[in-house]
């Protein structure tokens, strides 16, 4: 469970834990149980967004756990509908409520839904929240190259991280090689590309010759080269083997043989076009 304790330094001082629970599509009714399980396991990073529908659930959970508010991370999305200065700030508060936190550790813009023009404004307003102590770190979410450039021409403070769809089928390295020259950290989302990675036949071969699962090859493969993972489950189980990476270290040859899976398959949406209000 070594895992756990692993973290990453973002830009500004903070540490993540390199190993979170994601809870996208996690009904909030269920959302309690499945956080409180992670808390108990031992997670101390979890990934909601407005968007979700599930963060009353997920405070819930954080409320009724036995572990303090500040030994665990959390993080939270503005959705594409609360874009723009005022609506963010406002949207920050609402996202406080449901929690039932009076801060984040961090908040991100969830898309950059560039057709809306506004998350420049978002984010001039996460880096109001960032300046009067209200939350510990702001940071993006499925920004490309042209969106970290543009926001590095005006931005006061940088990304602490830019989460974003990786897994062996689909690696982003354009992103990933601008967000390591800006000194932003990566945060891998769906990192077991939603179960389909699983299957590959390579990912299963190197998972038998370390006598360890699938789902633990993926994520030694991302963790190794210094991404943080918030892999989604519902299963306490799982969530146990998917934090249980002490002893793996891939070699050199499994690494690049992972790497020779990418193949364009994106499974979520395009930040290029991506413009849902994402609920209303
Ligand atoms: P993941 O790659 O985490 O895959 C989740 C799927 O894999 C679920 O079906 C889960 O099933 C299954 N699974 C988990 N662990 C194992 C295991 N050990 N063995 C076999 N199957 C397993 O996909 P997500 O898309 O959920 O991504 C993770 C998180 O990333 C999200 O929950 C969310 O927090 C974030 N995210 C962010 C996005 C963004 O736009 N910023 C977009 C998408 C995701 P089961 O639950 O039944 O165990």
């Amino acid at each position: 469970m070594q895992r756990l304790e692993s973290t990453v330094s973002l830009a500004g001082g903070v540490t993540i834990p390199q190993v979170g629970l994601g809870v996208f599509q996690v009904p909030s009714a269920q959302a309690q149980r499945v956080v409180e399980d992670a808390l108990a396991v031992g997670y101390r990073h979890v990934d909601t967004a407005a968007a979700y529908v599930n963060e009353a659930g997920v405070g819930a959970a954080l409320r009724a756990a036995d572990v303090p508010r500040a030994e665990v991370f959390v993080t939270s999305k503005l959705r594409n509908g609360d874009q723009g200065f005022d609506q963010a700030l406002r949207a920050y508060d609402d996202t406080l409520e449901r929690l039932g936190l009076e801060a984040l550790d961090l908040y991100l813009i969830h898309w950059p839904n560039p057709e809306a023009g506004l998350w420049q404004d978002s984010w001039r307003a996460l880096e109001r929240l960032l300046d009067e102590g209200r939350v510990r770190a702001i940071g993006v979410s499925n920004f490309l190259v042209e969106h970290l450039r543009e926001l590095a021409s005006f931005a006061s403070h940088a990304p602490a991280v830019n989460q974003i769809e990786v897994h062996p089928a689909f690696q982003q390295r354009e992103v990933i090689a601008e967000c390591e020259r800006a000194g932003i950290a990566v945060e891998a989302y769906s990192p077991l590309g939603q179960g389909g990675a699983l299957e590959h036949p390579m990912v299963r071969e190197i998972a038998a010759a370390h006598a360890v699962s699938p789902a633990q090859v993926v994520l030694g493969w991302h963790v190794q080269q210094g991404r943080v993972v918030i892999p989604k489950t519902v299963s306490r189980e799982r969530m146990v083997a998917n934090a249980a990476l002490a002893g793996l270290a891939l070699t050199e040859a499994e690494l690049a043989a992972i790497d020779a899976l990418e193949a364009g398959d994106r499974i979520g949406n395009d930040p290029r076009t991506f413009a849902l209000s994402q609920i209303r």
